[in-house]
């Protein structure tokens, strides 16, 4: 039996996650602010860089350390502190918790625990950079960082270069330039991509082409926080089945008339509409 209680109601505990600036402190929201005046302890990826953060607000409260190679125990700490019935929100360096930052361990923790979750939204430097790209949003995927040896981040793009959502990477300066080099080289020169550089701070940036023009980049520009985001790859029709339209043309054929479920088949495969129309002639018989 599934244990429910609303998050703010009845007595079990709750841990905040905070989502904190990527640049611009006016991104800090008036929730968040409430929320840590109220609490009893901040849990933090690092205590330096959220004491100062919290400084600027006027709010000073007592830290408990949760990075990413001590999360385990500074787990176990947060949850006795939570079951003994005081308040603790957990916030990392920048933007959300547990997305490239540390957090997961902590919330799955908690959630085995049956101690609440609750997440103070903000600042995200992923979603910041895809809604600017000018790149389809209606599907995408979050990648992160890539493997910061050279073979292993030629590995990983090869099995995501024919992905068909937009894809975000995250990427530190000083690699930029050979991540940009394989990424032309596994997604090909024309495939079109974003740069969003310094986002929220004075020098932000949003560097649109594709990777033949974006390798061109002059590397000494290429300064700050980077997210990559890379265009889907085109569906190529000749790798798909009858069978595979078929099943797509069912699919489709549950949400909508026949008529558009032939139309959007066409739209997404390239594949000529009377060839389209003929398998779904096909599934009828
Ligand atoms: N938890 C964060 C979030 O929700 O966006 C991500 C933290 S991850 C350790 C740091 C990476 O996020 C950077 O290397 C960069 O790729 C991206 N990033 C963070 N802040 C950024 C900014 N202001 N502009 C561009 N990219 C940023």
């Amino acid at each position: 039996m599934i244990k429910r209680e609303l998050n703010f109601k009845g007595n079990s505990p709750l841990l905040y996650l905070i989502s904190t600036p990527i640049g611009n402190l006016e991104e800090f929201s008036q929730r968040a602010l409430n929320v840590l005046n109220d609490i009893d302890y901040v849990a933090a990826e690092d205590t330096r860089n959220s004491g100062s953060l919290l400084a600027k607000f006027g709010i000073k409260k007592p830290f408990i350390m949760c990075h990413e190679h001590n999360e385990e125990e500074a787990s176990t700490k947060i949850i006795s502190l939570l079951k003994e019935g005081k308040k603790v929100a957990y916030m990392s360096d920048a933007g959300y918790p547990a997305i490239s930052d540390p957090g997961e361990r902590l919330v799955a923790r908690c959630i085995q625990e049956d101690i609440k979750v609750s997440c103070v939204n903000g600042s995200n430097a992923a979603l910041c950079a895809l809604v600017c790209s000018g790149l389809p949003t209606k599907h995408f995927y979050f990648y992160g960082f890539l493997p910061s040896k050279g073979s292993e981040r030629r590995k990983e793009l090869a099995i995501l270069k024919d992905r068909e959502d937009t894809t975000i990477f995250y990427e530190a300066p000083h690699r930029i330039d050979d991540t940009l080099k394989d990424m032309k080289e596994a997604f090909g020169g024309s495939r079109k991509a974003s740069i969003g550089r310094e986002l929220t701070k004075a020098f932000e940036e949003f560097i649109r082409g594709n990777f033949d023009e974006l390798c061109e980049l002059d590397k000494e520009t290429l300064k700050g926080e980077m997210v990559i985001v890379v265009d889907k790859a085109e569906k190529h029709a000749k790798s798909l089945t009858d069978e595979d339209v078929k099943a797509l043309l069912l699919d489709y054929c549950k949400s909508m008339k026949s008529k558009d479920a032939i139309a959007t088949v066409v739209k997404e495969t390239g594949i000529p509409k009377n060839k389209v129309y003929d398998l779904y002639i096909s599934l009828k018989n």
